[in-house]
């Protein structure tokens, strides 16, 4: 089962506009414990445009440890940058962002925590004090010794340090810059990605949200301190939502959509825990999502939805083997005609009237009537019972189509 689970990859997501201008890679969910840095990364993959300069996006680099909300269910990855076995299970993986960190195209990497507490120079109390990792900008040394217009780590820092600053929610969460001295004998620092890109000639420094916060709170400071980074760089960006942390949690809880062998797509929002007889043809199942931190994944008989921390639904699949040969469907819907896809919602706001294609049955799920027919007849939210709703408001239901004994793909009708 673990290893099932494993073979989830982390993505890549690049927004360039020109290669010839500056690169800044951006990683989150090294920890899958620290939801702020890696959903501040998502959204900077999902709801930014870049118009000028490049960002690159990892947005979920241990997306194993993010599914299982743990630091590190194989260790903390963020001590596997020096050396490592082969034998390690996450070895592929950090070979794989070494080799994106070293892209000749990285000009800055910035690694996204969320940590304890409030970083502070000197001991205030037990939750503001230097042991502490909240609300800090996190570097390496002061300066790097080799050719690039960012080896002033501390100046980035400090310039990065002021923007956030000037836009704080309350006095407590300023920032601070925390310099780990790592080359002078942090023994554990010296294990983690940031030295690893400045000891290979990539400037990089870390930023933390504090832990004490709510998610959406965290990616708030995290998004002050992103855009204080494009800035300094000259990356140019648009946003389609304010930056406050109640717009941030509007855009972490939009519905978005999983779709699995591109013949079935689920909402995540509002979706009931179990969903049950998912028609299902493989073992090793296939998704996509427009959400980086959304994924299928098969745990025992059963196949998960996660989205980030979070399990969205449970399914239990009903096999059968796949049929690629319809294209689409003719719909009635509130008396327009449409055609429909697999893998597509349909809105209806009084009926919908599905025609009746040769060779394929449709099943509309928990609908029936005295005929015993599912085509080319009216049906509306009142002819199928709530309880067979895939979402909790009993609004959109399942229609699936068969071709023989095989499964050609499942639409959604949404009631309005
Ligand atoms: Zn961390």
């Amino acid at each position: 089962m673990a290893t099932q689970l494993f073979s989830l990859d982390f993505s890549l997501i690049k927004k360039e506009t020109n290669t010839s201008e500056p690169t800044l890679l951006v990683i989150g969910g090294i920890q899958g414990d620290e939801p702020g840095g890696f959903n501040a990364s998502t959204i900077l993959a999902t709801h930014y445009i870049i118009t000028k300069g490049n960002v690159w996006v990892v947005p979920n680099l241990n997306f194993y440890s993010i599914v299982k909300r743990s630091r590190g269910p194989y260790g903390d990855m963020n001590r596997k940058f020096a050396s490592l076995k082969k034998s390690d299970p996450e070895y592929e993986i950090v070979q794989k962002i070494k080799a994106i960190i070293t892209d000749k195209q990285v000009d800055l990497v910035l690694n996204m925590h969320d940590g304890s507490g409030f970083y502070r120079e000197k001991y205030v109390d037990n939750l503001h004090n230097q042991h502490r990792w909240g609300q800090s900008s996190i570097i390496d040394q002061k300066t790097l010794d080799f050719d690039t217009p960012y080896s002033d780590l501390k100046a980035i820092s400090t310039f990065v340090v002021n923007r956030v600053n000037e836009k704080l929610l309350d006095e407590e969460h300023r920032y601070h810059t925390h310099n780990t001295k790592t080359r002078e004998g942090d023994e554990e620092m010296a294990k983690a990605l940031t030295y690893f890109a400045i000891s290979n000639s990539k400037p990089a420094l870390g930023n933390e949200a504090s832990k004490e916060f709510s998610t959406p709170h965290r990616v708030y400071y995290h998004l002050l301190a992103l855009e204080a980074y494009m800035d300094y760089m000259g990356i140019e960006f648009k946003r389609n939502f304010e930056l406050n942390p109640q717009s941030i949690a509007s855009v972490i809880n939009e519905d978005y959509e999983v779709t699995l062998f591109e013949k079935i797509t689920l909402p995540t929002k509002g979706i009931r825990n179990k969903l049950r007889y998912i028609p299902i043809d493989k073992d090793k199942i296939i998704y996509s999502s427009q959400n980086p931190l959304i994924c299928a994944i098969k745990e025992g008989n059963n196949y998960k939805i996660h989205y980030g921390n979070h399990k969205i639904a449970s399914l239990s699949p009903q096999f059968f083997l796949y049929d690629d040969s319809l294209e689409k469907l003719e719909v009635l819907v509130d008396s327009v005609v449409k055609k429909v896809l697999p893998g597509s919602t349909i809105y209806v706001d009084k009926y919908f009237q599905i025609s009746s294609q040769k060779g394929y049955r449709v099943n509309i799920i928990g609908y029936s009537n005295a005929k015993k027919i599912e085509t080319d007849v009216k049906v509306y939210h009142n002819d199928i019972p709530k309880r067979f709703s895939i979402d909790k408001d009993g609004k959109i239901f399942r229609v699936e189509v068969y071709k023989g004994k095989k499964f050609s793909g499942m639409f959604l009708v949404k009631f309005q």
